[in-house]
Formats: structure tokens, C-alpha cells, sequence
């Protein structure tokens, strides 16, 4: 039953001790909607969500991306636990960090080694050592808009509290899919380049996910090939959704390195970089560590997760029921004159509303789809899991219908959009 008195306690007691109550990305929607969206959790169960409140969400943010097999799946669960239960975290690495280097070598197209952090922060950031190591070179391009973690380098999206421009110095931005622009870098800085990184598929927050346009990627493959500049896929937010071999294999590009996190351990804290022999040599030589990384549960959940997701073709799953939610999602927004916008894969699919430019419609909308009982982000994509299945997706469409007539009726002053609502992550 509903007891709104316990998280709205816990609300005040987290104002008190928690700078703003949450961090990240539900700041957003709790500070604009304090009374109606959840705070906190309880736990979860496949792809449902259980506040404090005693409410039950369908959740289609998955944590961020961070589970992908349903929460409390007891084949991913299980292992971790068993691990835990012998020391979370030992002097030595436990063999189950081998296994996941194992696997991931197997499955990633171009991989020929691992290695480990416990965030996609921490990912980045080793791979952006690993090349300025392998290369001598400083610089790094990043696209415009692209969003590759909390570390000095690359966390520019409006969060600038604290940045300071030094912290970029070595960083150069370039458009997305723009071959002139890329050209014209290459020529300009293409020998002070260690590398440029891209995320598989362009996916700023706020705005529409945009796909590779294969000329520029193809383009890119060559500017890095000719001017020995490493190219590194940032898979944190898409990696496992897409194909288990990397989602560069979808897109269709060939990196140096990739970088893992989020669903690799379906909740559990683990990130991977895994690389091309070539820069084997190099990361023999590198030294790297972090309390946590070579801590065993996680591990032993990422190769639960992973097995599981090969097992069952876990993205042609995500694929199926992610189809069934979004081509529903595009037929209700015509039935209410809503010009809606799906963008990006539909497992990872970015919604937005043409002329919404202040995020006002998105808002109100996701306000009445927690009314409703399923959980979405106004800016944020949303993800899906194997666990939607075809019953709960087709409820949440259902509560999409009622929540959309209620957002097209009512209206309402538009929301201004918190500076700490789209830090792009
Ligand atoms: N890269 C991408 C593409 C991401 O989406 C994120 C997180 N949203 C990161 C890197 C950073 O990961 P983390 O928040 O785990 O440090």
C-alpha cells in the first residue's frame, strides 16, 4: 500500500545529509516533480521497480542501462553472491576474473585482450592512457554533444561547476557525421592525435540519438588508419543491447579499443576495456588501479550476464520486444496529434516531442506516466531489457495512452530545465 509519509521522510532526511537529496540523473524529475515521481527504491524484479513507496513501476531506465537481464535475476545474482560470500574484495584477483576476460576476448569483434575499472568513467579514461602511452601523442576528439563520463577530460555538458578549461586543454571537439569537418581536423592535427573516441550511435542529453552515416565512419577508419591515430568505441550506454560482439559491429567500424560498463554486470559494478593485439605491448607496460577492480562478485556476475544474454540471444530479444514498444509508442502519439520522435535503437530509444524545446511536454508526460505506474525520464533515453516482456510492455502502452491524453489536455507552466538535468550521461 501506498505510504507516502515513508518517502517523504526519507526525502527530508536525505535533504539534510545529500547535497540536493539525489544525485544524477533523477534530480531532474524528482526537483521538478517532488510528489510524483519516486525518490528512492525499494528493490526490483524483472523489469518492475518498487519505491519506498510501496508503488510498483514498469522501469524503462533499467538503472541507467546498468541492467539488462531483469533485476534480481538469480542466474546473474547467484555467482555474485557466492563470490561475496568468500570476501567481496581479496588482496589477489579471483579467477573469475580470467573468465571474463575470457569471454569478452571470444565474443568482442577485435578484441584480444581485458582489463578492468568499476566504472564507464573508468573506462574512458584508461583508454584515453593507453593511447596517449601507445602514440606519444596528447590530444584526444571527441564529438560534440558526446558525453564519456565524470572525469575532468570530457565532462564539459553543462555541469561546469568546478571544470576548469585546462581540464581540456587536450581535447578537440568535431560534428558528428561531418566529413568535411573531419577532414579538415585530420589535415589541421591528424599527427597530434592519440585518438578519437566515439560512442557507437550519437546519443546527447538532451536531444535525438543520431545513427553513423557509414561514409563518415568510413572516412574516420581512414583518417585514423593513415595518421596512426588510435579509434576508441565508448560502448558504455549501448554495449550488450545491440550485439554481443560490440555495437560497433552493428554500426559498422573496426576500433582499437572498447569501452565497456553499465550492462556488462547487469547492476553489478564492473567496466572492461578491451583492445587489439597490437596494443598488447603497451598495456603490459601500463600501470592502472583502482580499490575495487579486481573485486570478484561483480566479475562473477558479468560472466553469468554475459552467458545468459549469449544463451538466450539477449539483443534479438531486446529487439523484439523494444520493436513492439515503440512502433506502440509512435501509433498512440498520432491517435493524440503528438509529434513524437523515436530515434536511436528502439532497445535504447531516445523519445522526443518536435518543438518540446524546453523539455515541458516530456515532463509532464513522464509526471503522468509515474502516475500511471511506469517510470521513463523526460531527457534521458530509456532502456529495455529482457525482461519487457510483450505483457508489460503492452501495460505500459496502456498507460502511455492515458498519460498522453492527460498531457495534450492539461496545461501547465513549462518546467525549466535544471542545469543538473542534462549532464549527458
Ligand atoms: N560513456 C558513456 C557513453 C556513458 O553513457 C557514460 C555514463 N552514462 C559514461 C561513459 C560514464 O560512465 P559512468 O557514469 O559509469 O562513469
Amino acid at each position: 500500500p501506498a505510504d507516502a509519509a515513508s518517502s517523504g521522510n526519507l526525502v527530508q532526511r536525505a535533504h539534510r545529509v545529500i547535497p540536493g537529496g539525489v544525485w544524477g540523473h533523477n534530480r531532474y524529475p524528482a526537483a521538478y516533480a517532488p510528489d510524483a515521481y519516486p525518490w528512492f527504491a525499494e528493490r526490483g524484479e524483472g523489469a518492475r521497480l518498487l519505491s519506498t513507496d510501496g508503488r510498483w513501476y514498469n522501469d524503462f531506465l533499467c538503472g541507467y542501462g546498468a541492467m539488462i537481464n531483469g533485476y534480481g535475476r538469480a542466474e546473474v545474482d547467484g555467482p555474485a553472491v557466492r563470490r561475496a560470500g568468500h570476501g567481496p574484495t581479496l588482496t589477489t584477483a579471483t579467477p573469475s576474473s580470467v573468465e571474463l576476460a575470457e569471454l569478452l576476448v571470444d565474443l568482442v569483434d577485435g578484441a584480444a585482450w581485458a582489463t578492468w575499472g568499476t566504472s564507464g568513467s573508468d573506462a574512458t579514461w584508461t583508454a584515453l592512457l593507453l593511447a596517449r602511452a601507445h602514440t606519444g601523442r596528447k590530444k584526444v576528439a571527441v564529438v560534440a554533444g558526446a558525453y564519456h563520463g565524470s572525469h575532468s577530460w570530457c565532462s564539459w555538458c553543462n555541469a561546469p561547476h568546478g571544470r576548469h578549461p585546462e581540464d581540456e586543454a587536450a581535447v578537440v571537439t568535431l560534428p558528428w557525421n561531418d566529413i568535411a569537418a573531419l577532414d579538415a581536423l585530420f589535415a589541421a592535427q591528424g599527427e597530434q592525435l592519440a585518438a578519437v573516441m566515439i560512442t557507437p550511435f550519437h546519443h546527447p542529453i538532451p536531444g535525438e540519438s543520431v545513427l553513423p552515416d557509414p561514409a563518415w565512419l568510413q572516412a574516420l577508419g581512414v583518417h585514423c588508419a593513415s595518421s596512426g591515430t588510435l579509434l576508441v568505441s565508448d560502448d558504455v550506454r549501448a554495449g550488450f543491447r545491440l550485439a554481443l560482439q560490440g555495437s560497433h559491429t552493428v554500426m559498422g567500424f573496426a576500433p582499437d579499443i572498447v569501452c565497456f560498463s553499465k550492462a556488462l554486470g547487469n547492476g553489478w559494478p564492473i567496466a572492461a576495456v578491451v583492445g587489439s593485439e597490437a596494443l598488447r605491448p603497451t598495456a603490459d607496460t601500463m600501470f592502472l588501479a583502482g580499490t575495487f577492480w579486481n573485486s570478484g562478485p561483480a566479475m562473477a556476475a558479468a560472466v553469468a550476464n554475459v552467458e545468459l544474454l549469449r544463451r538466450d540471444d539477449g539483443p534479438a530479444l531486446m529487439r523484439t520486444a523494444s520493436d513492439q514498444f515503440t512502433a506502440g509508442l509512435i501509433k498512440l502519439a498520432e491517435q493524440h496529434d503528438v509529434p513524437l520522435r523515436v530515434s536511436g535503437p528502439p532497445a535504447i530509444p531516445t523519445v522526443t516531442v518536435e518543438g518540446d524545446d524546453t523539455y515541458a511536454w516530456m515532463s509532464r508526460f513522464a509526471v503522468h506516466m509515474a502516475a500511471e505506474g511506469t517510470l521513463i525520464h523526460p531527457m534521458h533515453n530509456w532502456f529495455l531489457s529482457t525482461a519487457h516482456d510483450r505483457e508489460l510492455i503492452e501495460e505500459s502502452l496502456a498507460h502511455a495512452d492515458r498519460a498522453m491524453a492527460r498531457t495534450q489536455t492539461e496545461q501547465v507552466a513549462a518546467p525549466v530545465a535544471a542545469a543538473d538535468g542534462s549532464d549527458g550521461g
